[in-house]
């Protein structure tokens, strides 16, 4: 049975026994692994340096069991690499990174590498530990995650006239914008406000991170051009799934603050 090396993020963990825990990882090299963490939880094999927390960042050593698909990996080897213990100081930097697994884990299939989604999620998580306001970092990401998994829609462009003006609506059935004259025909839509369309359009979510700039107090209302690109994904994201992230809704009650 194949031993692979890896660098991984875990995205889930779920306790399976006294000692042990199933374990949902995102490789860099291997993508999405769900594997067996034998006597982890006991912290007496050396070979897991630390115990594995959800959104540690570290290096695997596992055996892959390549004849059964469906089969968890055995994790035979856990090193953390990364800490960010400042991800846990603010209650709304843990939801964007807890929220940014969630979808990453649900979106992707196991064992199909993305590297560029998997370096995206290092970023997010390590922008997420120094920052002041959760929604530019996150939608960055879920355009990422988007990118990766071939479901980016189109938003510089009404989906079914062309037109580059008055794009007021997105839909996802249709996977992208929507113009006002072809709305009204349209059943499955997201009102879009001017900000939203303006930022999803620029390409300015694809481009390098520039460091946020974040309101001087968390009671004052978030402009619309932080929550409303997020919002838009994750409506996006939830058609994907079939489903909400809970952390969704946990994140937006930020933003109305
Ligand atoms: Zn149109």
């Amino acid at each position: 049975m194949p031993r692979i090396h890896d660098n991984a993020i875990v995205l889930a963990r779920h306790d399976f026994s006294e000692t042990s825990q199933v374990v949902a990882l995102l490789t860099r090299d291997h993508g999405k692994v769900r594997a067996m963490a034998k006597g982890i939880k006991r912290g007496t094999k050396t070979r897991f340096a630390s115990g594995m927390d959800l959104l540690d960042i570290g290096h695997v050593v596992l055996i892959r069991r390549v004849e059964r698909g469906e089969a968890l990996s055995t994790l035979t080897e856990w090193k953390q690499t990364r800490s960010l213990p400042a991800l846990r100081e603010r209650l709304f930097r843990i939801h964007a990174a807890q929220y940014s697994a969630d979808v990453t884990g649900r979106l992707t299939e196991e064992g199909d590498p993305h590297v560029a989604l998997y370096d995206a999620l290092v970023e997010a998580l390590e922008s997420l530990a120094v920052a002041d306001e959760p929604f530019q970092i996150v939608a960055r990401f879920q355009y990422a995650l988007l990118d990766s998994i071939g479901s980016l829609p189109r938003f510089e462009a009404c989906v079914h006239c062309d037109r580059r003006e008055a794009l007021t609506h997105f839909s996802s059935h249709e996977g992208g914008m929507i113009c006002e004259s072809c709305g009204p025909r349209q059943t499955e839509k997201h009102a879009v406000s001017n900000a939203t369309c303006r930022v999803l359009s620029s390409g300015d979510l694809a481009a390098p991170a520039v460091p946020p700039r974040a309101p001087e107090s968390e009671n004052v209302p978030l402009p619309e051009a932080y929550p409303g690109p997020f919002r838009l994904l994750d409506y996006h994201i939830s058609h994907l799934m079939g489903t909400e992230s809970v952390m969704s809704a946990k994140l937006l009650s930020y933003g109305r603050t």
